[in-house]
């Protein structure tokens, strides 16, 4: 039975790798969601991180983008 917070939770909007996103579908949404951290605190009613992976880990932030002067073409 599939994740009853489906069509809510925005495990996708945090994750931009469509292969990893599918990884974390298909082992937690479409099965064992009581299992899926996100899920868990969800349900508790508390607010759930962006980031908040279903294994309770924190996804990486987006990493910085590289200063201005570093994206000139060198040598010119
Ligand atoms: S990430 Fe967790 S709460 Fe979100 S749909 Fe999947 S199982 Fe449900």
């Amino acid at each position: 039975m599939p994740c009853p917070r489906l069509s809510t939770c925005k495990l996708a909007n945090g994750i931009s790798m469509r292969e990893a996103l599918r990884v974390w579908q298909s082992f937690y949404c479409d099965g064992m969601y009581a299992r899926c951290e996100r899920y868990k605190l969800a349900e508790s009613g508390r607010d759930v991180p962006l980031r908040l992976l279903p294994n309770g880990r924190l996804q990486d932030p987006p990493s910085a983008p590289e200063p201005a002067d570093k994206r000139r073409p060198t040598g010119t």
